[in-house]
Parts: C-alpha cells; structure tokens; sequence
C-alpha cells in the first residue's frame, strides 16, 4: 500500500490507508487510545486500542487503517482533518524519541534560545518554524520565476574569496597552501557581479550568501542571504523599476497587500526633513493595518560621510557612481555634499534592499578610495583587478540587494531575524546545534603556519 499523507486522508473516507509521521500527542481514554500523527502536510487524529500504550510523544510510526468520518459532535474545526479519524488496524515503530527537552506542540517563544538551537531539529518541528521555513521557499520560488521571466542568469560567485568591502568586518580564512595568506569570505558579491557584468551576461542574479562580522541583532546575523541582481545598460530608474516589480510580486503573491503603487521615492533630504529618518513608515499611526506594506525609495544619498574619528568614508557603496552633476565638482576636489548614484528601498519602517548605478571609470574609482584614505599603492592591490577589468569595454551597469531575511521577517509578522532562518546563530554567536566556533587540533594550526597567542 501507498503512503497517504495525513491531509490527503480528508479524500479517503471509508478506504485503507497507510500512514507513516511522528507521534504528536497521545491521549489515553480507557480503552481507547488518541493518537494525532504529525506528517509535512499536518496532524490528523488516529483511534488505536491498548497496543498503543506504548507509544509516546515523537516516536516515528506507521500506521495502516480506515479512514472514517466522525460524529459531528466530534469534529474538531482548528485542524484540515477534523472531520475524519482513521480507526487504526496496525501499526509499527519505525524509530523511537526520547523526551524532548521542550514541547513542539506550542508556538515556543517562551523557551531559551540556547535550548531551542541546540535543539533545532526540534525546534523545526513546530508548526510555526515549518510554515515560516516553507514561506521561506516560497519566496524564492517567486523571485527566481519573476527573474527568469525577466531574462536574468542566475550565477554563483565564489566564497572563497578577497576581501569586498560593505562596511563590515570580514570573516577570513587562513590558507593551507600559501602559509600566512587569507582568504575573506564575501560581504556581498559586489566585486564579481560587476565583473560579470563585464564578462556579458547583462543580467544576473544569486540568492548569495553574505557573511559580515559584525554586531548580533535582532534584525541581523553575521550571515545573510539577499536576492542580488545587477543589470549592464540601464539608469537607476530601471533596476528601481525591476525591483519594484520583484517586491510587488513576491508580496502580492505570498498574500500581502502594498500600500502605495507606485512605491514613493524621496531623497535622503526630504526622508531626513518628513521622517527624521532614512528607515521610515510611509503611514500615519491609523493608516498602518495587518499584512500591509509601504514601500518607498530613498534616492540621492551624499556618497560621503564622517566617520566616528571625523574621517571620509563612504556612506553606502565605494562602487556607486556619482551624481552626474556632481562629477566635475569632485574631479575638481569637492568632497561634502557630492552624491551618490544609490537607491535604498524601505518599508513599514526597515530596510529592505539597497543597490546603486556604478561607476565604470577608473578614474573616478581609485579618486573615490584615495578620499577614503586609501594610498595609491593599497588601492592597487585591493582594487587594481577592477581598475584594470574597467578597462576593457565595461558596460554602463548598476544592481541592488535584497535581504530575504528582513522581507520573510515582516511577511511572517516575526519581530527576530532567527525565527525566519533554519539554523541561525546564538545571540552570542554560536552556530546552532553543532556549537562552532570549537577547537582546533595543534596539527591543523600546522598545516596551516598559524601560532596560538
Ligand atoms: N552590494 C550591496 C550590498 O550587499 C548591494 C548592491 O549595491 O548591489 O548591500
């Protein structure tokens, strides 16, 4: 016989089927025994005499029997199989469970992190973190369909890579073969999707991966993944439309409804003078309902900003073009007030995605990385493999990112980044489960050319 799955058993009245899922909970009526068996499309409840006795919570079981309707005073309407029960005539362990460290059976908030991602195999289990997993799937379902219907490629960029900078910290790796040399693993793809744009393609995309050392939040994790597109032959007009399109349709289609179409654009100056903010809420307090989204634009951003120790330093993207008015003013030496080709998208107060229109000229490039304090010689071995693929017929080109975390965080209505990520890390930055960073054997350190202080 078959697997039925539990939902499907809705379709099956008065046939056999063979169920195979989890023990949810059991509830022991005299002779009668209760049983709701949990599978990926849901719970449905399971009539076992005596022999069940022996069954308990998460305990794997298949179980072979008849679907029947129940008495109406016995419909349960809170499950998709409230109607039926099966009446079981056999059943088998296929694998026992100890007693779980915490129930799944509830939406877990109350329990401590700690616990939940040392167990997060369990934690999964939960009806709440399978339906935001699943959303999670969801959404990048519909933004690969929106960006293959638009003509894009999607490509993959190396992790094993140099150091790109996105203002963060890097995470770096040291190397087996050239002793006392690193690798950084990527804060974005920046440096290869402009390479690729180089190289062609016109139109990529990834569902990339970023790793950025920086400060735990509840809104932010070291690594991240941002749907991350760039296109060759546009103005920033053109990738803000296609993502306009991207965000209204995942949002559409996962259910939720946008608030203004279509999205607003402020510049910085007048989001700064509106909203006392670049991250703001479109809506006044008694415009904001459930599963709604005001979307806006932030657009002419200044390219530089001081930093804490009253030095230059870039306020989005050292790639971004400048303002076209403002090129000759900066080739001439002016530095505050010059701005940037950079667009950020916001909405119902967070950020959502940011890109920009870059600058293909050598020239303006290591000008922008020597405001930045970099010395001649440093931009030429951080950057020189830019500069020098710049010169060889790169297209006018611009993209954006996209983080999926913060879009399935307020399509879930989650307020923590860890609730939308299947194995996110500790507040304290500890992987879930398998509780790296660890140790190192003396050995590897070796092979490596690395000495413990
Ligand atoms: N590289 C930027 C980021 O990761 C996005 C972009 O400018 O395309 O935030």
């Amino acid at each position: 016989m078959d697997r039925t799955l539990a939902v499907e058993s809705i379709k099956k009245i008065g046939q056999k089927v063979k169920l195979q899922g989890w023990v949810d909970t059991r509830r022991d009526h005299g002779k009668l025994i209760f049983l709701d068996l949990r599978d990926r499309s849901g719970i449905i409840q399971v009539v076992c005499g005596q022999e069940a006795k022996s069954l308990r919570p998460e305990f794997v079981v298949e179980i072979e029997g008849e679907v029947n309707k129940r008495p109406k005073n016995l419909v349960n309407p809170k499950i998709e199989t409230g109607e039926v029960e099966v009446k079981a005539t056999k059943f088998t362990v296929l694998n026992e469970s100890k007693t779980p460290p915490f129930p799944i059976d509830t939406d877990g908030y109350d329990i401590e992190e700690d616990l939940r991602l040392k167990y997060r195999y369990l934690d999964l289990r939960r009806k709440r973190l399978q339906k935001n997993i699943k959303l999670r799937s969801k959404l990048v379902e519909i933004a690969r369909q929106y960006l293959f219907e638009n003509d894009f490629v999607e490509i993959e960029t190396p992790i094993l890579t140099k150091s790109t900078p996105e203002g963060s910290r890097d995470f770096i790796v040291p190397s087996r073969f050239q002793k006392g040399k690193f690798y950084a693993l990527p804060q974005s793809p920046q440096q290869y999707k402009q390479l690729l744009m180089i190289a062609g393609f016109e139109k990529y995309f990834q569902i990339a991966r970023c790793l950025r050392d920086e400060d735990l939040r509840s809104d932010r994790a070291f690594e991240h993944t941002q749907i991350d597109l760039e296109m060759s032959f546009v103005k920033r007009e053109d990738v803000m439309a296609m993502t306009e399109g991207l965000a209204t349709q995942v949002f559409e289609k996962m259910g939720a409804k946008i608030f203004k179409k279509p999205f607003p654009v402020f510049t910085y100056e007048e989001a700064m003078k509106k909203f006392g903010s670049d991250k703001f809420d479109l809506r006044a307090e008694g415009e904001k309902k459930p599963n709604t989204f005001a979307f806006a634009w932030v657009v002419d951003f200044p390219f530089f900003v001081k930093d804490a120790n009253s030095k230059w330093t870039y306020s989005h993207n050292p790639f971004s073009d400048l303002a076209p008015d403002d090129k000759e003013a900066f080739l001439r030496g002016q530095i505050e007030g010059i701005k940037t080709c950079q667009y950020d998208l916001v909405a119902n107060g967070v950020e959502m995605g940011g890109g920009s229109i870059r600058s293909n000229d050598g020239q303006i490039l290591t000008k922008v990385f020597e405001v930045l304090g970099h010395k001649r010689k440093d931009i030429e071995e951080k950057f020189g493999h830019m500069l020098e693929a710049f010169a060889y017929g790169a297209p006018p080109h611009g993209g954006i990112a996209c983080g999926i975390d913060r879009w399935l965080m307020l399509l879930t209505g989650e307020k923590d980044i860890r609730e939308v990520i299947p194995f996110p890390m500790t507040s304290t930055g500890r992987t879930a489960v398998m509780d790296a960073p660890s140790d190192v054997d003396k050995e590897t350190l070796k092979e490596l050319g690395i000495r413990q202080l």
